[in-house]
């Protein structure tokens, strides 16, 4: 029996065509994924939803909410065995991750995305699209957290990142690796994440920066963030977590003022941890209250502390336990 599919296409390179004159790859006109007719017909029965047509760099965290706001109220509402979402491929990640976070359901969620536009010579939408459905459809896709399908492989929202340019196997999950694959024959998984969190919002308000260290990198920006009033910072740290020297004063202001400091790795591999004694390194951040983030890239803590932030039963004191889900 065809399941029932909640398709919504938010925009990005898989709706979009290529300008032949001028090279450029734009977004215009009717969405090129809805015209497919019977092609996708024959896959499910689906509700389509647009709520918005944007390239990825324009999406923030409020289209994010309105797309937590849709599925849920979707499934409430009606019978829906599996859930699609189209997405630009530069923010997906961040887009399956803050959906993964909020959102709590057994059924599955799977996002996906295109390298090459609708009318350009190996264009992969329609084919991603037509994977990540049958993945959506599947029994074994249940209870497994949100996913991103393309180029054949599923990933987890945990782990995955774009990690190419322009290449279609752009998405990868470093270090892990996928979760299942998509063949001809079928949609198999071959590994299980092992846990789910889940965070209550319902609005997006506070003002949580990023920023990545490098040699020689100081204060300057640590106290504008306290003057500006971010509520939250996450530092790309060097290594296992280390910061220069020259910074340290900065990241010592932030907490004064009761910011809370994520620290990520800025390598992709490996896990950032209070290993380093030395002035900066992460034993000291550590000491002064800096909480470690385990295994998550930098846009996706971002992501996690905002989120985090916004969900009113949760303290502050409580953010360390949050970002540490394996200790
Ligand atoms: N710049 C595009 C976007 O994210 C890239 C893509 O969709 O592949 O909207």
């Amino acid at each position: 029996m065809k399941k029932n599919i909640l398709l919504i296409h938010t925009g990005g390179t898989i709706s979009m065509k290529e300008d032949v004159q001028s090279g450029t790859v734009i977004q215009g006109g009717e969405n090129p994924l809805i015209a497919q007719g019977q092609l996708l017909e024959d896959l499910a029965n689906f509700i389509v939803k647009e709520p918005f047509q944007l390239p990825s760099p324009h999406i923030t965290l409020q289209e994010m909410l309105i797309l937590k706001q849709i599925i849920e109220e979707t499934i409430q509402s009606q019978p829906i065995d599996g859930i699609v979402i189209t997405h630009g491929t530069d923010t997906l990640e961040e887009t399956a991750y803050f959906l993964d976070l909020t959102i709590q359901t057994d059924i599955p969620i799977v996002l996906t995305g295109a390298m090459r536009s609708s009318n350009e010579i190996g264009s992969d939408g329609l084919y991603n699209l037509v994977s990540a459905i049958r993945t959506a459809s599947c029994e074994s896709a249940r209870k497994k957290g949100v996913l991103v399908v393309l180029n054949d492989e599923i990933h987890s929202a945990f782990n995955v990142t774009k990690t190419h340019a322009s290449n279609v196997s752009t998405f990868q999950s470093p270090q892990y690796g996928p979760i299942g694959i998509v063949s001809k024959r079928g949609v198999f998984f071959h590994h299980t994440p092992n846990f789910r969190e889940a965070f209550q919002i319902d609005k997006v308000t506070k003002k949580v920066a990023l920023l990545k260290v490098h040699a020689g990198f100081d204060s300057t920006l640590l106290y504008s963030l306290a003057e500006a009033k971010y509520d939250g910072l996450v530092l790309e740290a060097l290594g296992q977590g280390n910061i220069p020297p020259l910074a340290v004063d900065g990241v010592k202001h932030l907490l004064s003022k009761n910011v809370p400091i994520v620290v990520v790795s800025r390598c992709f591999n490996g896990t950032a941890e209070g290993i380093y004694g030395y002035e900066g390194g992460g034993k000291q951040l550590k000491d002064l209250g800096v909480i470690f983030a385990n295994g998550l890239n930098g846009q996706k803590a971002r992501v996690k502390l905002q989120v985090a932030l916004e969900d009113s039963s949760i303290r502050n004191d409580q953010l360390e336990s949050i970002f540490h889900p394996f200790l």
